[in-house]
């Protein structure tokens, strides 16, 4: 049955709700006032018991949802390491919803089978990965840090003879973990959940930009082992020091996987090449394609250099699931099974921007950041990174100071930046990972340093 025109009007209703929320961005607060928030009671109403009209739900999620978002779609935010959508991302993401494909076997939707082997392709060549790197989309980087780990420990755990697929973790040999003090939590989290513990990993200190210590890696460690570096510290935007890394993996043949949530995408800019030097040569890799590439969340993507283990470590096979001989099935590659196709919004971005539409989005934000770094110095922050990338972390003189103007220009609206500790002491980190974010948002930003400075 066709739609009916009902339906028909409810989805063309949903567009131009969408459509007007995407042209008001630059007027909106950044975040939601005290009104909107008070709004969100009216979605506290008791389970309906029979149907309703669902153009009264669409309008209702409008109407009070709308005002209650944070503006992270927006340029002038700049919290956490969020990224924004391209409108062909989020207009590919609509198709995707109506085509309503489950990715999850090629004979469930040849076309997100056929896309997915083109951007995964596309995204080993534009990241400079080597030739039949294998590549899964997942919800983020959480999970990309898990599925990689899980084929990490499987491939290691194999070097010593034991079989964790069959056998589980009970009675496995040893396997060293090394990290850096400042690993993000998602990959301290992972480990715990693949069994290689939280706690029982070996920690390396790391400098003053929070880079690991390339004096410090354990000489003791002998293989199988697993290592695990970052490209893009959250705080600083730092790089570990790769080529040692993975010189130290090689000597003891053990993996190195890299948490690259947003700072991967720094390979697709050659200007960049003296951070990420030595970082294709790791074995596995984790990737947000909803942070600096700029597609709807959820939208994460794990890489592993040795297609074979990684397969072995997820394949799943049961009588109803028959194996595609010359295609891909992508149930055999992760712990999901059913799943959105996120390959049609990747592609649709890929395959608009081009190389150089992702190497300039690299460089624009990495220039915003250089630009917001001087400008709030001149405003007497004191900037405690060296802006490599696109985080510039800085503090004022007090912890009360740091917190309060902090506090005060986030509740501004004007733009938003989130808290952090460093060395600590209170700290400031100022993240841009929006195509949208312009010179005029930097400025509108400083301006409301200088406001909120000036009226103390
Ligand atoms: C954001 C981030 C993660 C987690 O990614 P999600 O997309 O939130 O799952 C992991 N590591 C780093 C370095 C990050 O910046």
């Amino acid at each position: 049955m066709a739609i009916d025109a009902e339906a028909d009007r409810l989805l063309a209703d949903a567009a131009d709700r969408a459509r007007r929320y995407l042209a008001g961005l630059d007027d909106r607060a950044v975040v939601p006032d005290r009104a909107a928030l008070s709004a969100l009671a009216s979605f506290d109403e008791p389970l309906p018991e029979s149907p309703g009209d669902p153009a009264a739900t669409l309008a209702l999620l409008d109407e009070a949802g709308s005002p209650a978002t944070v503006t992270s779609a927006g340029g002038r935010y700049f919290g956490f390491v969020t990224g924004g959508s391209w409108p062909v991302a989020v207009a590919a993401n609509w198709l995707a919803a109506a085509w309503d494909q489950n990715a999850a076997l090629p004979v469930m939707s040849p076309v997100a089978a056929r896309l997915h082997e083109v951007v995964t392709r596309w995204l080993a060549d534009l990241l400079g990965l080597p030739a039949g790197t294998a590549v899964v989309f997942v919800t983020g980087s959480a999970m990309a840090n898990t599925a990689a780990l899980t084929t990490a420990r499987d491939q290691q755990l194999a070097r010593a003879g034991w079989d964790v697929q069959a056998n589980g973790l009970f009675g496995a040999p040893e396997l060293p973990v090394v990290i850096g003090e400042n690993a993000h939590t998602t990959l301290v989290r992972a480990l715990g959940v693949v069994g290689l513990g939280r706690e029982r990993v070996i920690r390396i200190p790391v400098d003053d930009q929070g880079r690991i210590r390339a004096d410090r890696l354990p000489k003791d460690v002998a293989g199988p082992a697993v290592i695990c570096a970052q490209a893009g510290e959250v705080n600083t935007g730092a790089f570990d020091p790769f080529p040692a890394m993975v010189s130290w993996a090689r000597e003891r043949d053990a993996w190195l996987h890299v948490d690259g949530a947003f700072g991967l995408w720094a390979l697709a800019d050659p200007s960049r090449a003296h951070l990420t030097a030595g970082l294709a040569g790791a074995d596995s890799w984790a990737a947000d394609a909803h942070k600096w590439l700029n597609v709807p969340y959820d939208s994460g993507v794990a890489f592993t250099a040795h297609p074979e283990t990684h397969r072995a470590t997820f394949a799943a096979r049961a009588a109803y699931l028959t194996a595609s001989t010359h295609t891909r099935d992508n149930v055999d590659w992760v712990p999901e099974h059913s799943r959105r196709a996120r390959g049609f919004p990747v592609y649709a971005a890929i395959r608009s921007l081009g190389r150089d539409g992702i190497r300039d989005i690299v460089e624009r934000c990495c220039d915003h950041a250089q630009a917001f770094a001087v400008g709030i110095r001149e405003l007497g922050a004191e900037v405690l990174n060296d802006v490599v990338l696109n985080q510039v972390l800085f503090r004022f003189a007090t912890d009360d100071e740091t917190n309060t103007i902090l506090a005060s220009v986030q509740q501004s609206g004007e733009a938003f930046m989130s808290g952090t500790t460093w060395d600590g002491r209170a700290a400031i980190r100022f993240s841009v990972s929006n195509w949208q974010t312009t010179d005029d948002d930097v400025r509108r930003t400083l301006a409301a340093y200088a406001g909120q400075l000036a009226a103390r």
